[in-house]
């Protein structure tokens, strides 16, 4: 019953086999092969972007702050959820690879910034003012940390906010397949049709062995990823590893497949669990929160069920009957069988 993460899974057999056949023979190194000329090509055509570029890293973290050192000076401000990944997951590599650049919070409900708090906190910047941090850029995440979702008619009005102001728009798409399956719109939609300049498409939460692109709709600022990626030490070598999976996950719609199984293992988890617990937020695509007596959390972890409490500083001291928030994820991998095991772990009397 692993429910931690969507990165307690595995690959897929198409992705191992893919990895096997990239195995064979000799290839040049640091993306001059022909899988990352085609895989690149691949991402031109799935997001309807011929002019883009795209860039691989091994970690969310390294392609979110390579992608925000781009698109910001060091005294540049950064607007974000307070509970987005780049705040509180990242020990600072934002903040380290801009040079120094501040992560400004916007309030939101459920994890997704509100224009309106988004309006006022630009109104009061003090651009010009040599006395402040300038601001540089947005950047949002979907699905968010709460699991929810931004529509596409979201991430627009907020990108036309943000660009009005003269900001481009970062995307940290750690589960951009989930959200997009779940909007049942196109890449482009959800993306640069959207207003995102820079999208980080999450791969290892999807099914990859460490694989994110960088997909940058505006070519100029290509060279200087490029340049800040290799001076990070984050240009791998033997990049045919990288390109081939992603190119096994994009072939024939693979990486929706995956993100859809998900989502509905998540909706299914979800329905069993919906008498017995209160759900936090509305569920977006393969997260869920949701709240249960303490007593029945020690149940379940000594039974062998994996998930996290949340927010993690939540104290396990309280009386039984006192509630715990908990995190559960699925993936690719989740089976059926998983999810009935913990729902009926759950419906046990005590
Ligand atoms: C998992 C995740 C990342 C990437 O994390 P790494 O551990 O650095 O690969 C980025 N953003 C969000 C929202 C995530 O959930």
């Amino acid at each position: 019953m692993f429910f931690a993460s969507d990165n307690t899974s595995g690959l897929p057999p198409r992705i191992w086999e893919a990895l096997r056949r990239a195995n064979d023979g000799f290839a040049p190194g640091y993306g001059a092969d022909t899988l990352t000329t085609r895989l690149r090509t691949r991402i031109r055509e799935v997001f309807e972007a011929p002019k883009a570029e795209i860039y691989l890293v091994t970690t969310g973290s390294a392609a979110n702050a390579l992608a925000l050192a781009t698109l910001t000076p060091p005294w540049g401000a950064i607007y974000c959820h307070k509970l987005a990944h780049i705040e509180v997951d990242e020990c600072g590599a934002p903040e380290f690879y801009t040079g120094g650049a501040k992560l400004v919070h916007v309030d939101g409900a459920d994890g997704k910034i509100s224009p309106a708090a988004l309006t006022a906190t630009l109104g009061a910047a003090g651009r010009g003012n040599v006395h402040n941090v300038q601001p540089s850029a947005l950047s949002l995440t979907n699905l968010t940390e709460c699991g929810t979702r931004y529509t596409v008619s979201e991430i627009t009005e907020l990108a036309a906010i943000a660009h009005a102001h003269g900001l481009p728009v970062h995307l940290d798409g750690a589960r951009f397949a989930n959200a997009l399956v779940a909007e049942g719109c196109s890449p482009a939609d959800m993306s640069w049709r959207a207003g995102v300049d820079m999208l980080v498409l999450g791969g290892t939460k999807n099914g990859l062995m460490g694989v994110e692109a960088v997909v940058i709709f505006d070519p100029a600022r290509a060279w200087e990823f490029q340049l800040r990626r290799k001076r990070a030490g984050h240009l791998w070598s033997k990049h045919r590893f990288l390109a081939a999976q992603m190119l096994a996950w994009l072939e024939g719609g693979l990486w929706l497949d995956l993100a859809r199984h998900a989502n509905d293992m998540a909706a299914r988890l979800e329905a069993g669990l919906a008498p017995h617990a209160q759900m936090l937020f509305a569920r977006g695509g393969n997260m869920i929160f949701a709240r249960w007596p303490r007593a029945l959390h020690t149940r379940m972890q000594a039974a062998g069920a994996q998930y996290y409490l949340w927010p993690d500083t939540e104290h396990l001291d309280g009386p039984p009957e006192a509630p715990v928030s908990a995190r559960l994820v699925t993936s690719w991998s989740t089976r059926e069988a998983q999810v009935g095991e913990f729902l009926a772990l759950m419906h046990q009397p005590d």
